[in-house]
């Protein structure tokens, strides 16, 4: 039995039910197999049973009450999984789906991120099965008081430092920092993508996610003599990452004329109006049918009008796919259908949103692939800027900040092509992405010692 076949039915064993965390060990664990033949010492130091297994889990209960008196507990989850590089570092998502396994999946997924950013920064993930959608902005705030009471024990600039991620964005960061200083009376870089009013604001972070991926599809295009200007653009989702997908591809003049939401997907053939989607998803928080209202040219299809094989917006040709909701959202009839269509690259904004399925058309039909844990670290590195500015009290200025996002992406990029070049598999960065981060991390652990 091979070694990753032998850790997956391990996992099974000792971490029940936690489909997305088998998914996402296996993609990684079969793009290192040629690094575990060659270089021994990994084995030597059982680095890949240690990767898999969180340094420390934590679950705890979120009682809350609503608006109406009526007592609600949640499930809270911080996985903080590995420190090899540096603080424990990754978002928290409140979404009803949300429980351990796809907790350990994000945690798993943000090791081989962050070091791949060549950044100090360690990985964890959490958050809550609570769902915000129809919630009161005073029910917001119980939640997120509630959920940090616990949390913040746990929590500090130099141990563990969340940010936002699915249904955390800058309003309920405010009120979990809030939550922070009452108990502990500290001011200090607790969580990133705090507020642009308060001192220790984050000037691109909203951003930096969607901007940092459309600058690595610029950084791949670019290497084989390519660039976005005038190419039509697949985009999935309407919240922080696909919002400024979008802004930036129209500043590379290109024409995103999709987007999808919960509820469904839109076509705009003419390119979707950002300002308008910014309205209705980031003010209004209304459904993308809203949008369909507006604009005689535009399409809607609800999720129920979907393919039964998957999703009717990778069934529109264009020749770029940026896929920027949540995970397992492109399937393998999706990427045939891409393929077929004339798309020339894939680029994930959100996480783990192609199926192992989808990933291997696309790989074997020599579609540039570009990974969500590379393609949309932009979040995670301004994360590590604002920590490093809360930590001198110091800001930068919005361009400041972009530009430095453009050049660690630039680094991304050419870390995973110049490591899938050096493993004999020029244009693999699937393979390039996990075996440069799990190098980094795998050698900080042998020097670090068996802890
Ligand atoms: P948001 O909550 O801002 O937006 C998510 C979008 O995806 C929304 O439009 C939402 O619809 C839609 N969506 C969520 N779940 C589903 C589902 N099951 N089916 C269909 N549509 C769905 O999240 P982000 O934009 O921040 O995150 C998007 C992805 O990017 C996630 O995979 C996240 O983990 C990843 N990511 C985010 C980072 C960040 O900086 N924010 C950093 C790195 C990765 P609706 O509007 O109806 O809720």
């Amino acid at each position: 039995m091979s070694y990753v076949h032998e850790t997956i039915l391990q996992l099974e064993r000792s971490s029940p039910a936690q489909t997305e965390f088998y998914q996402a060990v296996e993609e990684v664990l079969e793009s290192l197999r040629v690094v575990l033949e060659t270089h021994k010492k990994y084995r030597e130091h059982a680095i890949i049973e240690r990767i898999v297994e969180p340094e420390r889990q934590i679950m705890f209960r979120v009682p809350w009450m609503d608006d109406h008196g009526k007592i609600h507990v949640n499930k809270g989850y911080r996985i903080e999984f590995n420190s090899a590089l540096g603080p424990y570092k990754g978002g928290l998502l409140f979404h009803p789906n949300v429980d351990a396994g796809v907790i350990k999946f994000l945690g798993f997924e943000q090791i081989f991120k962050n070091a791949l950013t060549g950044l100090p920064l360690g990985a964890g993930k959490g958050g809550a099965n609570f769902n915000p959608k129809g919630r009161s902005e005073a029910e917001i705030m119980r939640f997120c008081q509630s959920f940090k009471k616990q949390l913040y024990r746990h929590v500090g600039p130099q141990t563990d430092v969340p940010a936002g991620d699915i249904g955390v964005g800058a309003r309920e960061i405010g009120y979990l920092f809030g939550q922070y200083k009452r108990p502990t009376g500290r001011y200090e870089g607790v969580i990133t993508g705090k507020g642009l009013l308060w001192g220790a604001r984050s000037l691109a972070r909203k951003e930096a996610t969607g901007y940092g991926c459309v600058y690595f599809a610029h950084q791949m295009l670019a290497d084989k003599g390519l660039d976005l200007a005038g190419r039509d653009c697949l985009e999935s989702g309407a919240g922080n990452v696909a919002i400024y997908a979008i802004e930036k591809l129209y500043a590379f003049g290109a024409r995103p004329i999709t987007c999808s939401d919960s509820t469904g997907m839109i076509h705009d053939p003419r390119g979707i109006d950002l300002e308008t989607l910014k309205r209705l998803k980031e003010v209004q928080k209304a459904g993308l049918e809203e949008y369909a209202r507006l604009y005689a040219e535009a399409r809607f299809v609800p999720i129920d009008g979907y393919p039964d094989d998957g999703h009717a917006l990778w069934r529109i040709p264009a020749e770029l796919a940026f896929p920027c909701a949540t995970q397992n959202e492109l399937t393998g009839a999706d990427a045939e259908a891409l393929v077929d269509n004339g798309c020339i690259a894939v680029v994930e904004g959100a996480n783990m949103p192609s199926t192992p399925e989808a990933a291997d058309v696309l790989q074997a039909a020599k579609t540039f692939y570009g990974p969500g844990k590379a393609a949309n670290a932009g979040g995670v590195d301004t994360s590590q800027l604002e920590m490093s500015q809360n930590a001198s009290m110091q800001c930068g200025t919005f361009e400041q900040v972009d530009t430095w996002l453009k050049a660690i992406m630039a680094g991304i990029y050419a870390r995973a092509r110049d490591t899938a070049i050096e493993f004999d598999a020029p244009d693999n960065l699937v393979l390039g992405a996990n075996v440069a981060g799990f190098m980094r991390v795998a050698d900080a652990m042998i020097e670090q010692g068996l802890v």
